[in-house]
């Protein structure tokens, strides 16, 4: 597939792990890269820095989990992961609860300690309600627990989470998070997790290896120099973006994170401590040296703040209701008709997608690109 006329045979517009994983296969199987990214850093959202020692989630809190082996082994490749296990804990006015909706949970809400009472409390709160197919978050976060926790621990939070009310969001978002009636607060059902020892830009970097890469540099301010660069391109920017907005913006959620230094060695004694009021304008509040067991004498931790998106912000998270799945489709088909460019990632492929989906999805684009060579 060399053409000559080019100088690269991809151009990858997005440096975080689809456009790395991307480039690194390509580099593999001898096919010459340039990866560019309009950030000042590669990596993408799972980007890391160090301050006071300690590996800070640039980003928000970034705990890698999947049940797939060939996943696990692939980033084990660039980095060794540690034995965490994410448990947050949710704030609700003061009141501490376990996450995810678990025995203890159910222990601390309601003191019970079987599975069989937190279950008839549950279903007292639902038998009236009928709701056989939840057509709404709100519908499905009261079937699968109930009243009480829908209104402590999920609808402040989601509300202010996605800026809508819970009946105009996706039921999915809600069954990210597991209901267990054992008392086992891992956040993840999946049998691998962890955070890679020393930050994420290890596996970054791994990637990334031998590959040019050029930072501070946005496709859209020119265009047309970069679609002369080389043959194919691989973009991982937004999809709407991509086509000019041709059929209208697809919606995001946006976030601000506000981080600080505190003179204490241990603020929060949890790693991801969830605001779920109404009020709190954070939902979480990150101490990141507990990703990896810190010691340091200082402890950094980020706010993060929801915030509404607009064409300046940073789309964090597409916002998949029907309204924007439908209008996708259509982004979608025209990416169909566009064979010399591969849309991979978040925002290309408008998926809730966490890291180990992103990764599998690049693998199966290498997959299908490379499939003759
Ligand atoms: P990105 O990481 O967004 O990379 C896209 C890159 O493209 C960016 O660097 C961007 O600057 C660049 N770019 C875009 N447009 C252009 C352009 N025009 N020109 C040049 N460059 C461009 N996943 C988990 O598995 N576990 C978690 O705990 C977890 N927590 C998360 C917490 C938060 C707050 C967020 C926002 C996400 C979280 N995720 C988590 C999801 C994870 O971040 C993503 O799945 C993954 O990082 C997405 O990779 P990507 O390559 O698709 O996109
Ligand atoms: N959620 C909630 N309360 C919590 C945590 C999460 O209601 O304390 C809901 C909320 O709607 C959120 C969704 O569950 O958007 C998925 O949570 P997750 O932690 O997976 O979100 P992410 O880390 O991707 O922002």
């Amino acid at each position: 597939m060399n053409n000559h006329s080019f100088k690269y045979d991809y151009l990858i517009v997005g440096s975080g792990l689809f456009g790395a994983v991307f480039a690194h296969e390509a580099n593999l199987r001898g096919f010459k890269c340039l990866v560019i990214d309009k950030r000042n850093h590669l990596g993408g959202n799972v980007h890391c820095k160090s301050v006071e020692g300690i590996n800070v989630h640039s980003y928000g809190a970034h705990i890698f989990h999947t049940n797939d082996k060939e996943i696990w082994q692939y980033v084990n490749q660039f980095a060794s992961f540690n034995n965490y296990i994410n448990s947050p804990v949710a704030n609700y006015n003061g009141e501490l609860y376990n996450l995810p909706f678990n025995m203890n949970t159910f222990y601390e809400l309601w003191k019970v300690r079987t599975p069989k009472e937190a279950q008839e409390i549950i279903r007292q709160q639902t038998e009236n309600l009928n709701i056989d197919e939840p057509a709404n978050l709100e519908e499905q976060a009261i079937k699968l627990v109930g009243t009480d926790i829908y209104e402590k621990l999920i609808k402040g939070y989601t509300e202010k989470q996605w800026g809508r009310p819970c009946k105009e969001l996706p039921a999915f978002i809600i069954k990210r998070l597991p209901v267990r009636f054992t008392f086992d607060n891992n956040y993840f059902n999946d049998t691998f997790q962890g955070i890679p020892i020393g930050g994420y830009n290890k596996i970054i970097d791994g990637l990334l290896k031998d590959i040019e890469c050029k930072t501070d540099i946005n496709f859209f301010d020119d265009r047309a120099y970069w679609e002369q660069q080389a043959n194919k391109i691989v973009f991982t920017g937004k999809i709407d973006e991509f086509f000019d907005y041709k059929f209208g913006e697809l919606e995001y959620r946006s976030l601000r994170f506000e981080e600080a230094t505190l003179n204490t060695s241990n603020y929060q004694g949890v790693a991801v401590m969830n605001y779920t009021d109404a009020i709190t304008p954070f939902t979480r509040i990150i101490e990141h040296k507990h990703f990896e067991f810190g010691q340091q004498d200082k402890t950094v931790i980020s706010r993060e703040y929801p915030a509404s998106w607009h064409k300046k912000a940073e789309p964090y998270y597409p916002v998949n209701n029907e309204k924007n799945d439908s209008l996708y489709k259509q982004y979608k088909e025209l990416a169909n008709q566009t064979p010399q460019v591969i849309f991979g990632g978040r925002l290309a492929e408008y998926r809730y997608y966490d890291m180990h989906q992103v990764i599998a999805s690049a693998l199966t684009k290498v997959k299908k690109e490379f499939q003759n060579d």
